[in-house]
């Protein structure tokens, strides 16, 4: 956690940003829920526990920020709010892709990229090099799946 803190500090200053208690943690809040696409609002209810000072604006803006900096993703699974997640990208690295259940809303994520196939067609077919991609699945997860006949 303090490594990636500090590599943090570092992206933030060479880009003439402080990281400032606040900025801290709204971050750690963002690297301990890795995984779960927090909302904003969901971000400031965790950090309030913690420093009940922060408001929205705070949260929105060091959110903006470590966007510009290409820290955070920012998704839109379409129940109208925007959700963020954490990730310090290697260069070369795609964004993982994300299964969204229909029916219980659940969000799983698949770290495979598979793409590389289309990807290179298409820097064959239209000269376009692919440098990272946002896909979401959509259909039933495990639980919410209907068990097709003939399954066990
Ligand atoms: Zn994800
Ligand atoms: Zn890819
Ligand atoms: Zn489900």
């Amino acid at each position: 956690m303090e490594n990636i803190l500090s590599q943090v500090g570092k992206k933030l200053r060479e880009s003439d940003y402080k990281l400032t208690p606040q900025r801290e943690e709204i971050l750690r809040v963002l690297i301990e829920n890795q995984d779960k696409h927090l909302s904003a609002e969901e971000i400031l209810g965790l950090v309030k526990e913690k420093s009940p000072e922060i408001g929205l604006a705070t949260v929105y803006r060091t959110l903006e920020i470590l966007y510009s900096l290409g820290l955070v993703h920012c998704m839109d699974f379409g129940d109208g709010r925007k959700r963020y997640e954490f990730e310090l990208l290697e260069s070369k690295s795609h964004q993982h892709h994300h299964l969204i259940c229909l029916n219980c809303g659940k969000i799983e994520e698949i770290e495979e990229d598979l793409l590389e196939e289309l990807e290179r067609e298409v820097y064959k077919n239209k000269g376009f090099v692919v440098t990272n991609h946002q896909l979401k699945i959509y259909g039933f997860c495990r639980n919410c799946a209907p068990k097709k006949e003939g399954e066990i």
